[in-house]
């Protein structure tokens, strides 16, 4: 009786001997460690960089309806690779991108009947991406996840910035910076200030079949704070609903030594498949207008009515205006029934003062493309029951884009739009427009993961307090830090249809309600705040005649390199972006929060050698985003690779600038 504890104790001793033993794995440049193993049966990881904790030891695993992948659990098997190559774009913010990693696979044995995880993790010299696989297995029955018990544990109460989960609709909040032990559950990206030269963001790639990712911290011992998984949930409770096997999307650390390495780095991207389409020449990002903020600005409607905005006559009126002025798209919102009240939605039919097949060869007739627009007030199973047969029309017509439209918070009334049935339906409706060469903005998304490499067709997305705020939210419209923030948090998931470049601030619709900015800074949002497709939100007589215009006419999409010469979270960013043609030609944004800054920017990235003819677009004398936005100053001077520009930016001011090679 009494010896056999002490067998049972020399046993469990020899089986943490035998399999806790971590394995470790570093990055290509060697700078950052990924440690992983067993401690009590549970698997965890965690990461280093020279030797510094930057994620302290946390849980993986999952808890299923059949038992739990997260105690008793061992390695059975280990496997390596290494990855070094370069893949080229269809469009972005780089035209080819490094994918160079060290692979380490662990399959771990235990939890549910001595089944099967794997755990494949994969460390980038900026980051970390790790996902699950559960392979298929007699012993396991359905996989039904009712918890992912991934966690990210950071040694110190830190600094971070989010949106709350609870309390946010779409994503369409404002980005706090707060400690992280003093946060809510929050969405993904989490971006944190670990130190002055640790800055991390913490999202995930690949969402192709599961549900999105949020973080709940949990203050531990010696402060530190553990980020605990909070899947979206199907309505009867449970998070993912995989059949015989899972491969969960990747869960992904950025790091980096500045805050502009977030926005750099290009390991989402890296973490998704890559397209296998043979032709993807029919996607064309570009600039686009639309009827769209006159609406928001209460001028006309949606529905019909006499106010109705997309009409044939204004249609042409845009499409006129879009083909003088090197725009390639022209978005109709409200021209289909469904609007007015009781309308059932119909995205074949448009309202009769609309004339769609009119419109659309008038468009094609002067080289520009129709976006048409299906909102769904959430009704995915309408858009799902009619979708192919809408695309085949909108093919046949000619339209290039649909900017889809999702206000509910549920999907069909039954599941939220975050969980694995919105993203399976987000997926249906992309791989039927690609189907029909139909490019998508997506607006009330879940979250981008980076599906955009996959899947080339997946444009742009809302999922971000846009510049529909500017026209009626009753609390004055986006701060002036939220451009200087959303480039470090909402903007790593991928291309944000913002809608930048309101010009005019007149008719207010909510007393006090406009952009909170100078005119300045909506033009170095347009270059900032990346989308490929581009929107210049104005309505088209603000633009008429307006000196600044001929930066938007100039301003590209889709970009050969980006850099972040300077930028904090929250209070200033610049970007420079070199156009993917071979013109030669650099443009940069750069804008600041409420304090008015001077900024000096190295110009190193230029060709050397080379001189540039600089176009600069600036806040004016005595601009003031509250009392003077408007005062504009455009200057041209001479500039090389060995100069420094200095840029005077007002508060809640910016700059916008085209540089072009003098021949
Ligand atoms: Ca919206």
């Amino acid at each position: 009786m009494k010896t056999r504890p002490i067998i049972l104790l020399m046993a469990m001793m020899l089986s943490v001997t035998a399999w806790a033993a971590p394995l470790t794995l570093a990055s290509p440049d060697g700078h950052l460690t990924l440690t992983t193993g067993v401690d009590k049966g549970r698997p965890y990881y965690s990461l280093s960089r020279d030797g510094v904790v930057v994620i302290a030891p946390s849980h993986l695993g999952f808890t299923l309806t059949a038992g739990d992948f997260s105690s008793d659990m061992k390695i059975v098997r280990s496997s390596r690779d290494s990855h070094d190559d370069t893949w080229a774009t269809v469009w972005g913010e780089e035209d080819s991108i490094r994918n160079h990693y060290n692979e380490l696979t662990v399959t771990l044995k235990g939890g549910i009947n001595k089944a099967q995880m794997l755990v494949t993790f994969r460390l980038f010299d900026d980051g970390l991406g790790f996902r699950y696989e559960i392979p298929q297995q007699k012993v396991l029955p359905d996989i039904i996840v009712t918890d992912e018990l991934t966690e990210f544990c950071l040694p110190k109460d830190v600094p971070a910035w989010s949106i709350s989960t609870n309390h946010t609709v779409y994503y369409e909040g404002i980005y706090q910076r707060d400690l992280l032990s003093r946060k809510d559950t929050v969405c993904t990206p989490l971006a944190i200030e670990a130190a002055p030269d640790l800055f991390l963001a913490i999202h995930q790639a690949a969402l192709v079949d599961y549900a999105d990712l949020n973080l709940t911290p949990r203050s531990g011992k010696d402060g530190a704070v553990t980020m605990l998984s909070a899947l979206t949930p199907w309505q009867d409770g449970t998070k993912v609903k995989a059949g015989k096997s899972l491969l969960s999307p990747w869960r992904t650390v950025i790091v980096g030594r500045k805050a502009g390495d977030l926005i750099t780095s290009r390991l989402m991207l890296n973490l998704n498949e890559p397209c296998t389409w043979d032709d993807t020449s029919w996607i064309e990002p570009g600039r686009y207008i639309g009827i769209w903020w006159s609406i928001h600005k209460k001028k006309h409607t949606w529905e019909q009515g006499p106010n109705h905005g997309a009409t044939t006559e204004n249609m042409k009126r845009y499409i006129d205006f879009a083909a003088r002025h090197g725009f390639s798209g022209v978005l109709a919102e409200g021209w289909n029934y469904g609007w007015g009240q009781g309308e059932d939605i119909d995205f074949l039919t448009p309202y009769p003062d609309y004339d769609l097949a009119e419109v659309t060869r008038y468009a094609r007739q002067r080289g520009v493309r129709v976006i048409a627009h299906a909102e769904t007030s959430g009704r995915s199973l309408l858009l799902e029951k009619q979708m192919e047969q809408a695309f085949t029309l909108y093919e046949r017509l000619g339209i290039c884009a649909v900017k889809t439209g999702y206000v509910a918070v549920k999907l069909s009334g039954l599941e939220l739009s975050h969980s694995q049935y919105g993203v399976r339906h987000y997926r249906k409706v992309l791989e039927c427009a690609a189907r029909h060469h139909i490019m998508i903005d997506n607006h009330e998304p879940v979250m981008p993961t980076g599906l955009q490499r996959t899947l080339p067709n997946l444009m742009t997305q809302e999922g971000v307090r846009g510049q529909e705020y500017n026209a009626w939210s009753v609390d004055g419209g986006n701060p002036p830090a939220h451009t200087a923030t959303l480039p470090f948090t909402r903007g790593l998931a991928g291309p944000m249809d913002f809608t930048p470049a309101i010009f005019d601030y007149s008719d207010e619709v909510v007393p006090g309600t406009r952009p909170q900015s100078t005119i300045a800074k909506q033009l170095a949002e347009f270059v900032i705040l990346y989308s490929p497709l581009q929107m210049a939100a104005d309505a088209i007589e603000s633009y008429e005649n307006h000196p600044a215009l001929s930066f938007i006419e100039s301003c590209p999409t889709t970009w050969r390199k980006t850099i972040v010469p300077n930028g904090e979270i929250g209070r200033y960013v610049t970007i420079a972006r070199q156009a993917r043609d071979d013109s030669g030609q650099w443009f940069i944004g750069s804008l600041t929060d409420e304090t008015a800054r001077t900024l000096t920017i190295s110009l190193d990235f230029l060709e050397p050698g080379k001189r540039y003819r600089a176009f600069i677009y600036e806040d004016g004398p005595g601009a003031d985003y509250r009392d003077n936005p408007m005062s504009l100053a455009i200057r041209q001077v001479e500039l090389t690779a060995a100069d420094t520009l200095t840029l005077h930016l007002a508060r809640s001011g910016g700059a916008a600038i085209r540089l072009t090679p003098i021949p």
